[in-house]
């Protein structure tokens, strides 16, 4: 119908439409809309255009890149006017149609944008419109006359000669000589000969692996049945306590993967990816390993990501955003500590990458494994009603035992910076036997608040309903939620006293007291404050390796992954910050913390310890993390979930809503549930709210939410839709940010 229309293209010259007949590219571009974009191909284009190649394409007048979805005939476009795209930019399609449905699905099952959802699989380079990284990486190779050179024509210079040696067998990456021993001087000598060529070299083709431990009765179980499943869709969740083997299995199950040629992607949560981790995988496979997390510069990502696409990775290791990483073969999918919160992505495009991993594994069609010694409600009622298969490993390989645990009721103790005297001699004779003592107090700083003893003045932060934190070194009030800080003041602002004092107790001040009741022995405090550097964490267990009888004192970073052999003694200093969290979420938070900070100590030889303090001796969490198995404490809080119709049993879905003035969200909010009630839409759905969040006022702004809750997952996400689509439609004030957040790992 537009046939002769003459159009504005990129050059700003006009020209007339070809391709009358012909077809419309369907895409997405990067950017906040809810819908797709047409455009018809380039003027002159002749080729068809496959789905996941992408586009340079005008909006507006920005010029952005779109990834092509589907070509649809003319006549289904609704759009009268349509403009050429700019350009074609690749001559292979970078994204699978696999990858591009399993893309699909997120943006709509997470509500959002789909252009938004695409980025996520491509790499930095990609998202600008430049051509995908070259495969391969500079390095070395012998020319003719370094082929035909006699093999003891270099016997003169040995370093050259050696280099000869390993350059006959294969060419090299010269960041495979560096780790050779062999220095660029000697390479520059090959090359001044004219032995010698520089070319980018691709990684080895030929995957190897080495020496499997030879499995426990469990984890051969385990093993067997992962493999059985290779190839197809299947669900495993391997639960298995700390220190049991479930990295071996890993291992073994990616041996299987490997050796049918397809490729395994591995998920850590972020801490969990230290050069330890890594170390154990390449001792173990010899073969390319692509790793994807934030640490890395923009063009490693960029390499390893297309090591990830070609299929020249055999494993990809990554932390979340790792699972929309493009792989050509992939086989099966790990996710480490599944529990484990950093999982989440809560900004953005909010998604659960356990989830998203599960559901890829299921559009690929290969098998997942969830491990964790505390696995999430979530995959445990999964399990319970046959979903996805459950392989358990209750023993640690060998004579390794685990700690015992011990309940210390310090109501009406003397304590000494939060310390009990049974603690205290706990970790004197755990010192004394030459062993390390491991301390757990999740509150960074010297004291979680500041008061005026004479009128009860505290210091709040200005731009959130928080209180300040008190930090010795470096001096300053700081608020933990939005990173504002403050001076110290000398004067109470409240009666002009001078009495005012921290209330509580932070980390900086356990450990001035730990080196005042333990003089001599070295104190490491391990929390965000200190651990401000990517080595930090490596440093720390490099350091703790060789000193013998130490004090490590952290917060929650030190309960996850790592393991610390020489530990002994943990300490929980306080266990009920959690138990009384407003989130549902709390107890489970508790118990898996409970459990795993346990996991930490102790090896084969020497049995450990946990000591854990707490007012609330009585508590069921409490109670049940002493002495019954996870699944027990599950039941527990399955219980109380079902009683409540909170997830795992029901469904949630929260929107969101953030304004620079008081009730202006809630307003928002309550216009859009207004319009959802007369649409009928509700039956056996409740609806919470909208209410303030429980921080109500954060970073500046006033946030509030609504709630929708129901049993059945899919009504849920029907009322989530219809939310989305009327927020979509309001009149928005200046200022004011919506968010629909499903499956939240918080409600409040
Ligand atoms: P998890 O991942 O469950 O915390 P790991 O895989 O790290 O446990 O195993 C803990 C320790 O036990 C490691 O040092 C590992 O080498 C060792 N290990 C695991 N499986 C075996 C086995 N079958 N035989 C001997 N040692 C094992
Ligand atoms: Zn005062
Ligand atoms: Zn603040």
């Amino acid at each position: 119908m537009t046939a002769k229309t003459p159009l504005q293209v990129a050059d700003g010259r006009e020209t007339e439409e070809v391709n009358p007949s012909g077809v419309v590219l369907r895409c997405s571009v990067n950017a906040p809309i809810r819908r797709l974009l047409d455009y018809l191909p380039p003027v002159g284009w002749q080729q068809p255009v496959p789905v996941g190649t992408r586009l340079r394409v005008s909006l507006g007048n920005r010029r952005v890149v779109g990834v092509v979805l589907a070509s649809i005939p003319r006549s289904e476009s609704q759009v009268d006017t349509l403009k050429p795209a700019d350009a074609v930019l690749d001559s292979q399609p970078l994204i699978d149609p696999l990858l591009l449905k399993l893309l699909g699905w997120t943006a709509e099952y997470y509500q959002h944008p789909p252009g938004e959802a695409m980025v996520l699989a491509l790499a930095p380079r990609e998202r600008r419109g430049e051509p995908p990284a070259p495969l391969g990486e500079p390095g070395l190779a012998l020319n003719v006359r370094g082929r035909g050179l006699p093999d003891d024509a270099l016997r003169r210079a040995p370093k050259q000669a050696a280099l000869l040696a390993l350059l006959r067998e294969r060419p090299r990456r010269f960041s495979e000589l560096t780790a050779l021993g062999i220095t660029r001087a000697t390479a520059r000598e090959l090359l001044s000969k004219d032995l010698a060529e520089k070319r980018d070299i691709s990684h080895a083709e030929d995957w190897r692996w080495g020496q499997a431990l030879s499995p426990t009765p469990e984890q051969a179980r385990a093993i067997t049945q992962i493999n059985a499943t290779q190839g197809e869709f299947c669900c495993h969740v391997l639960e298995g306590i700390t220190g049991s083997g479930k990295t071996e299995v890993y291992l073994q199950a990616i041996a299987a993967t490997l050796r049918n040629g397809q490729q395994a992607l591995v998920m850590l949560p972020e801490i969990n990816l230290t050069p330890q981790m890594l170390q154990r995988f390449q001792s173990r496979f010899e073969a390319p390993i692509a790793v994807l997390h934030s640490g890395l510069s923009d063009g490693a990502r960029d390499r390893h990501w297309q090591m990830a696409r070609s299929g020249e990775a055999a494993i990809v290791i990554g932390t979340r955003s790792a699972v929309f990483v493009p792989m050509a073969k992939l086989g099966l999918i790990i996710v480490d500590e599944e529990h484990d919160g950093s999982y989440s992505q809560q900004d953005g495009l909010r998604y659960s990458a356990r989830d998203v991993a599960v559901k890829r594994a299921q559009v690929t069609g290969c098998s997942v494994v969830l491990g964790s010694a505390t696995p999430s409600l979530e995959s445990i009622v999964n399990t319970r009603v046959g979903r996805y298969r459950h392989h358990q490993l209750t023993t640690r390989p060998g004579v390794a035992t685990m700690p015992q645990k011990v309940l210390v009721d310090v109501r009406g103790l003397q304590l000494d910076a939060g310390l009990s005297k049974p603690l205290l001699d706990a970790m004197s004779a755990t010192l004394e036997r030459g062993e390390q003592v491991l301390l757990f107090l999740n509150r960074r700083g010297f004291a979680p608040s500041m008061l005026c003893q004479t009128c009860g003045w505290v210091a709040g932060c200005d731009n959130c309903d928080a209180r300040l934190t008190l930090h010795r070194s470096p001096p300053g009030l700081c608020c933990h939620h939005c990173g504002a800080r403050r001076a110290i003041p000398r004067h109470c602002p409240g009666c002009s006293g001078t009495s005012l004092s921290g209330l509580g107790l932070g980390t900086e001040q356990t450990e001035q007291a730990l080196q005042r009741l333990f003089a001599g022995t070295t104190v490491y405090r391990a929390d965000s404050d200190t651990m401000t550097r990517r080595s930090s964490m490596e440093d720390l267990l490099t350091a703790i390796a060789t000193v013998g009888p130490c004090i490590i004192l952290g917060t929650q970073l030190l309960t996850k992954g790592h393991h610390f052999p020489e530990v002994t003694c943990v300490g929980v200093l306080d266990a009920d910050a959690q138990l009384f969290n407003p989130d549902f979420r709390g107890e489970e938070r508790l118990a898996q913390l409970l459990t795993q900070v346990g996991g930490r100590a102790g090896r084969a030889d020497k049995p450990g310890a946990v000591i854990i303090q707490t007012r609330h001796p009585d508590h069921p969490v409490v109670q049940s993390v002493l002495a019954e198995p996870w699944q027990t404490l599950c039941d527990e809080l399955l219980s109380q979930r079902l009683s409540q119709g909170l997830p795992p049993h029901g469904h949630l879905a929260v929107m969101r809503c953030d304004s620079r003035a008081t009730a202006e969200g809630l307003d928002f909010l309550t216009r859009c549930v207004r319009q959802l009630r007369t649409r009928e839409l509700t039956e056996g759905i409740r609806i919470v709210g909208p209410l303030p969040a429980a921080m109500a006022r954060r970073a500046g702004l006033y946030r509030s939410q609504v709630i929708l809750m129901g049993g059945v997952r899919k009504s849920v996400h029907h009322l989530a839709t219809q939310l989305v689509m009327i927020a979509d439609s309001q009149k928005q004030p200046a200022g004011l940010r919506w968010f629909m957040d499903i499956d939240p790992i918080e409600s409040l």
